[in-house]
């Protein structure tokens, strides 16, 4: 299974989120899950033969709006020829919304990961565990093991720890062979060992490059050996820029990967946060520098520095829980945008056109999640997003300090 980014798990924890709220007065909201390789036709055969079913059921309403979202589900099933590449996911049915009445609501999802197993269920809630399944944590971290004469590299996925290349050098020991000066021996010492630490920069960088989801990497291995190899930059500059920590091992062979896991397993818990940490102490840094800040936060500052595609990276606290909205004028042509809080939109009042002459309200056009459109608008200058996780010390801080939205921007501007 591939990680999810960033983004995509945000995105499904707010679909989840809204699903979740949803409660039906009685057995009535259906969650089909449709995986990729079943036909259509099958999923609309068994659909019909739950329509004869359902006239079983007792209560009249109950019968009614079952038999509606099951129709729903059919109709919107005739817009696939076959199922998406991960599945599809649909939520249909009657949510209770207060007093006697309910609503119908009809969701379709296409999951990030590939839906498992055919599943159909009728119940007061919509049925969402495999759904929240694709946002455990899947967490990867490159392993690499060196000294000047073993190398080791390996993955840990999750708590599995995968051998993916183990090398020996034919870098000499200590003691000169017999018939060579010591300068010479030690001169071909250094350029045998130069070459063995290129060759395993080189297999590591390929390694972890093709594992584009890793979230750091940890160098281990007895002695001074592997902060020099760090330091003098032996791995590609994209790998060295994912490098969390050196720590000592006895081992640098397969016993050793365990081993760096095991020392490392100490700070764990701060590794899983350990980019979150860094890109926010990097912000921190630059807001107490003064004239050459790079700091940019508040959403309107954040916003003409993006204007002008100077964002390098943006820190987005995941409780936002903001949109934003565009207005639009019925009869002019009159548009603007807002941000506005989630918990405001609903008795959000949109105000009047103030191009028009004679009073006319203006009507919200479109809505977006305030993490999706800032993304997007950073992602499109090439800037880096990183969502700061709502738990964490790193993400009160930008939440209470920043109000959950800041920046680094490439060079110093002038935006204050
Ligand atoms: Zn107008």
């Amino acid at each position: 299974m591939t990680e999810l980014s960033q983004r995509q798990k945000y995105d499904l924890k707010r679909q989840l989120e809204e699903l979740k709220a949803c409660k039906g007065k009685h057995t009535e909201l259906i969650s089909l899950y449709v995986p990729p390789t079943k036909q259509i036709s099958d999923v609309t055969a068994y659909l019909r033969n739950e329509i004869s079913e359902s006239q079983n059921i007792k209560s009249k309403t109950t019968k009614k709006n079952v038999l509606s979202a099951i129709e729903s589900i059919l109709s919107r099933l005739k817009m696939f020829r076959q199922a998406p590449e991960n599945g599809v996911v649909f939520f249909v049915g009657h949510k209770s919304i207060g007093s006697d009445q309910t609503s119908m609501v009809a969701f379709v999802v296409v999951p990030p990961l590939p839906i498992q197993t055919f599943l159909y269920r009728c119940d007061s809630l919509f049925y969402t565990e495999p759904i929240e399944a694709m946002l455990t944590e899947k967490e990867i971290y490159g392993l690499l093991l060196i000294d000047r004469r073993e190398c080791t590299i390996g993955l840990l996925r999750g708590s599995r720890v995968e051998l993916l290349k183990y090398m020996t050098s034919q870098v000499p020991g200590k003691h000169g062979r017999g018939g060579q000066s010591q300068r010479r021996f030690e001169r071909l010492t250094e350029i045998a060992a130069h070459e063995w630490f290129q060759k395993c920069g080189e297999k590591a960088s390929e390694i972890f490059l093709a594992e584009p989801d890793i979230k750091g990497i940890l160098i281990g291995g007895p002695g001074p050996t592997k902060r020099y190899f760090h330091d003098e930059n032996y791995l590609h500059y994209e790998v060295q820029n994912k490098v969390i920590d050196l720590f000592d091992t006895g081992y640098t062979d397969e016993f050793g990967l365990r081993e760096i896991v095991s020392v490392a397993s100490d700070t764990m818990q701060d590794l899983k946060v350990g980019q979150e940490k860094k890109v926010m102490k990097r912000f921190l840094r630059e807001v107490t520098k003064g004239d050459n800040s790079l700091a940019i936060y508040g959403e309107d500052h954040v916003r003409r520095a993006l204007e002008m595609g100077a964002i390098d990276t943006l820190l987005l606290s995941e409780d936002l829980r903001k949109y934003r909205i565009t207005l639009a004028c019925p009869t002019c042509s009159y548009e603007e945008k807002r941000t506005v809080k989630e918990d405001d939109l609903e008795d959000f009042e949109p105000p009047m056109c103030p191009k028009c002459e004679t009073p006319t309200q203006m009507e919200i056009t479109e809505k977006i999640d305030i993490i999706d459109e800032l993304s997007e608008l950073v992602e499109s200058t090439s800037g880096k997003v990183f969502l700061i996780s709502q738990s964490s010390e790193e993400g009160d801080s930008l939440k209470a300090a920043f109000n959950g939205i800041a920046a680094i921007s490439r060079y110093p501007l002038d935006i204050a």
